[in-house]
């Protein structure tokens, strides 16, 4: 039984399997993409939890 899902980049239908490293996109391009936007916030909330620190020690 295979399980079909849609890119959530493009739209396009995909084969959900194990061996599809990609899932649930249909290339590797959009999993990088999403990934390092991923990575960018979370070096964003560290910066923010500091300055929150450094008010309340004003
Ligand atoms: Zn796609």
């Amino acid at each position: 039984m295979q399980r079909i899902v849609n890119c959530p980049q493009c739209g396009k239908k995909v084969v959900w399997e194990t061996t599809h490293h990609f899932r649930p996109f249909c290339s590797g391009r959009f999993k990088t993409n999403d990934l390092s936007q991923w990575a960018q916030e979370s070096y964003r909330i560290p910066e923010s939890e500091k300055n929150l620190e450094d008010k309340d020690q004003d």
